[in-house]
């Protein structure tokens, strides 16, 4: 199983579990996810939703090079009413795929009326980002980090940009523009990671913290969610997201049209040895 569910009292646990590919996120894992969250939306007996990664790590992002890697599947859509985006030639594929499976999906779990709470260790990289960027609280342990590296294929961040809502707009300058980790202490001291935690207690830190939340009454915490949501809709993040779609997907294109692959002939190995220097 891609996807790990867990249900502990009021608490569901979903886990991502790729960890051999540091839960490199494919449509299988997407759509586990979207299972896993609508059963947990839907269950009255949970009231709050942790999301793991199995391992050392809790994503390495999207997966662009893993031997599960599903792209070019069909899977019946759930995010939005966008068509299929198999047997669609360029911009219009493109498109339509990271409308349902990463902007889509995205916004989908974002609007889930009950809190989430994201539990990262290790690697959290740009696909790892966004899922964790979703969730309403982020606890960490001491040796995770968060990067988006993928100005380096010529990108302007990923689908879900929400980095200048979740911090100012000149460190989210430099995080995109060097590509840099950031550390989870970082994090926590920009406003954006609200509690960090050894390794070792990450897990039970984060069951913690749902479970004390899980007293609070069902509607109130509905309600609450929406509010904050709505008010960073109110700054603008969400016509802010969508204006940025569009140059990604102009970023996406070009890399298409001069480089003859949406990604710029970066791998996932390229952008490793990238990052670590070599
Ligand atoms: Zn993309």
């Amino acid at each position: 199983m891609v996807v790990e569910y867990h249900r502990r009292g009021a608490v569901a646990v979903v886990t991502m579990n790729r960890p051999e590919y540091r839960n490199a996120q494919n449509s299988a894992m997407t759509y586990a996810l979207d299972e896993a969250f609508y059963r947990a939306a839907e269950d009255d007996e949970v009231t709050v939703i942790v999301l793991a990664g199995a391992g050392p790590h809790f994503s390495a992002g999207h997966d662009i090079g893993t031997p599960g890697r599903d792209a070019e599947r069909s899977f019946p859509r759930r995010a939005g009413l966008w068509w299929d985006h198999v047997g669609k030639a360029g911009a219009e594929s493109r498109f339509a795929r990271e409308s349902e499976v990463y902007l889509g999906m995205c916004r989908r779990w974002r609007e889930i009326p009950k809190p989430m709470i994201a539990s990262v260790q290790g690697a959290c990289i740009a696909g790892g980002l966004m899922v964790a960027w979703v969730c309403d609280l982020i606890v960490a342990s001491q040796d995770a980090f968060f990067a988006d590296p993928v100005v380096r294929m010529g990108i302007p961040g990923v689908e879900y940009f929400a980095h200048p809502w979740v911090m100012p707009p000149r460190v989210a300058k430099e995080f995109l523009f060097t590509g840099e980790r950031m550390t989870a202490s970082r994090a926590h001291e920009l406003g954006w990671v609200n509690r960090v935690v050894s390794r070792e207690t990450l897990e039970d830190e984060t069951l913690a913290l749902a479970e004390r939340i899980a007293t609070m009454p069902r509607l109130g915490l509905a309600l609450t969610k929406k509010a904050v949501n709505q008010a960073e809709d109110l700054q603008g993040m969400h016509a802010g997201m969508d204006s940025v779609f569009g140059l990604h997907h102009l970023a996406h294109a070009h890399n298409a049209e001069t480089a003859d692959d949406p990604l710029a002939g970066q791998s996932a190995r390229s952008m490793k040895a990238a990052a670590d220097g070599s």
